[in-house]
Formats: C-alpha cells, sequence, structure tokens
C-alpha cells in the first residue's frame, strides 16, 4: 500500500476515532486504524481512497465514489493526465511537436512581458514599432527649428489684468 498525503475525507473519517485522545493514544489508534482493524468490515461504504490510501467514509447517495476528497479526485486525475499523454507519445512517438515560432521567445503573460532573445524581439518587434521615414524626420525637424524642441505649438495668452499692456511681457 502506497500513500500520498491524506485528504480531508481521511481524515476527517480518522477524527473520528481519536477524538480527545493525547498524542501517544491517538498514534496507537491511528496505527491501528490503517491496518483497518478498526471499523466494521462489512461496512462497504469504509473503503481506501484510489488516491491518498488511506481509509474514508463514502457519504455519498450512491456510494460510487473512488476518492475521499475533492483534493485527492484532482490529483488523481493529474496522474491519469499525465499517464495518458506518456501512453499517446509511446503509441505515436513520431508526432510533430509544435513547431517553435519567434513568438515564443516573447513572456506575454507576464506583468511586465518581455523579450528573452534580441534577434527575436528585432524580427517581430519592428512591424508594431515601425521607424519613420526620412521625409517624415524632415518634417519634425523643420517643425523643431519652427516652434523648438518639443514640437508643440502653443498659443500666447495674454489676460489683461490692468487694463493696459503690463501683462504683455
Ligand atoms: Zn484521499
Amino acid at each position: 500500500m502506497s500513500y500520498n498525503e491524506p485528504g480531508l475525507g481521511a481524515i476527517e473519517f480518522a477524527k473520528h476515532f481519536i477524538k480527545n485522545m493525547n498524542r501517544n493514544d491517538a498514534l496507537k489508534v491511528t496505527t491501528q486504524l490503517l491496518k483497518g482493524e478498526l471499523h466494521d468490515n462489512q461496512d462497504n461504504r469504509v473503503k481506501r481512497c484510489d488516491y491518498c490510501g488511506y481509509w474514508w467514509k463514502d457519504n455519498s447517495l450512491r456510494n460510487t465514489r473512488k476518492t475521499c476528497s475533492d483534493g485527492c479526485k484532482t490529483s488523481i486525475k493529474t496522474l491519469q493526465k499525465r499517464e495518458q499523454r506518456a501512453n499517446e507519445f509511446l503509441l505515436n512517438p513520431e508526432k510533430k511537436e509544435k513547431k517553435e515560432t519567434l513568438m515564443d521567445y516573447y513572456l506575454w503573460w507576464l506583468d511586465h512581458p518581455f523579450w528573452v532573445q534580441e534577434y527575436a524581439m528585432i524580427k517581430v518587434g519592428w512591424k508594431f514599432e515601425r521607424p519613420s521615414g526620412v521625409s517624415l524626420m524632415n518634417y519634425i525637424e523643420a517643425k523643431n527649428e519652427l516652434y523648438g524642441m518639443g514640437n508643440r505649438k502653443t498659443s500666447k495668452k495674454v489676460v489683461n489684468y490692468h487694463g493696459n499692456s503690463k501683462d504683455e511681457f
């Protein structure tokens, strides 16, 4: 019998037997419990969990559950999936892996996405951040000369507080 971390159902079942006991007594009782000596063997609702391996009591309506808790159910499903995938691979080993693309080097799912390979970044990135052509550069330079750096045309607003031209300077 191999054991995994006991699931909630198994723990609940064991608690039943060691209620209000000190540590030493509980240990003895647990050993007996694991051997299956404590519960009524005629009770087909008491069974070993398919995942964690401990005894538990199935309180479901039809007594058809195989695992003691949702946690154990998930774990066993994970194991089965892994096994299934391994078997699939053994059956058709030459089945091609997904073709690697440059986008695979972009960790887009992170909070702060980044490229792990510069070559891929340049190869893919330029499509989204295309460099400007020479004519646009000339245009910007000409505007810079006209309006100064920053290229922002700001209108000069003068509020006449004094009723004369004093505020214009
Ligand atoms: Zn379990």
